[in-house]
């Protein structure tokens, strides 16, 4: 199995836009430090994960060929703002007419959560007006089969918030890279052998305010999470969806893991074979 990262900010990405604090200026210099808006692709078999704001930077910089089929693990902006990548992979101008269509799979209530927040006009653009991507709904007793590979739907929250069991030849990946309920996630998985989990970095680093913010909006202190996280039958995590906010510099990171042996940041551009 191979899974390149091609984006692991957030909503928030590095560098921020109009911010001048030291990570931002660093990540300016250094291309190495950035992190666009939160995707995966598996490109064995063209598969995407979430099309955030700047996707199409992202599948251009890592020179991806083609998407053949794309999930979405729930409607926040950060991750389905980008879906006009659609028409720029599919359609073809000026010929004005599709090169292909994509399968496009939601999960049960991503479709519903995007209309209700009037953020489904693209979709509903590529299916009905271009009609170069096929809805396909999904839940949990749904594996779907590309090639050699099979991505199951679990959700992860009381919202509309879903992960993706990854299954290749034996080896078992989990993405759930955003609003995760960490108690679901580990009574969910808790049956399952999983080669690596990549999740949500939460918290990394936090002042007591901050904590009382997001813990407002059930956010999880990282040490606490991995500690439940660690009764999973899971030999690596993967942290991604850092966010400018948590202000992991390279030094931050490095900390991090030198504390806890059996877990990674993943960086934009990161290719990882199971
Ligand atoms: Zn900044
Ligand atoms: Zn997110």
């Amino acid at each position: 199995m191979k899974i390149l990262f091609l984006g692991t900010g957030a909503t928030q990405t590095i560098p921020k836009p109009c911010c001048d604090c030291e990570l931002c200026k660093m990540a300016q210099q250094d291309p190495k430090l950035r992190r666009n808006g939160p995707a995966i692709f598996l490109p064995e078999v063209n598969v995407l994960f979430d099309t955030p704001m700047d996707i199409n930077h992202s599948i251009t910089r890592e020179n991806v060929k083609d998407v053949d089929a794309t999930f979405y693990t729930h409607f926040h902006p950060d991750h389905t703002i980008g879906s006009l990548v659609f028409e720029q992979i599919c359609w073809l101008w000026p010929e004005f007419r599709a090169r292909k269509t994509m399968d496009v799979y939601f999960p049960e209530g991503v479709l519903e959560d995007l209309g209700k927040y009037k953020m489904d006009g693209t979709i509903n653009f590529s299916a009905n007006v271009r009609k170069i991507i096929n809805i396909k709904r999904i839940g949990e007793k749904d594996a779907v089969k590309i090639k050699d590979y099979s991505i199951k739907p679990i959700k992860i929250s009381k919202d509309n918030v879903w992960g993706f069991l990854i299954e290749h030849k034996g080896k078992k990946a989990f993405y759930a890279p955003c609003d995760i309920d960490i108690d679901i996630v580990t009574e969910k998985l808790k049956n399952e052998k999983i080669d690596v989990c990549i999740l949500e970095t939460g918290i990394a680093h936090i002042t007591p305010e901050t904590m009382k913010n997001m813990s407002k909006r059930g956010a999880y202190l990282f040490s606490d999470g991995l500690k439940k996280l660690k009764t999973l039958k899971c030999k690596n995590f993967v942290f991604t969806h850092i966010e400018e906010n948590r202000q992991l510099t390279p030094e931050r990171i490095k900390k991090l893991k030198t504390e806890n042996t059996d877990i990674d940041f993943a960086y934009d551009g990161m290719v990882m074979k199971i």
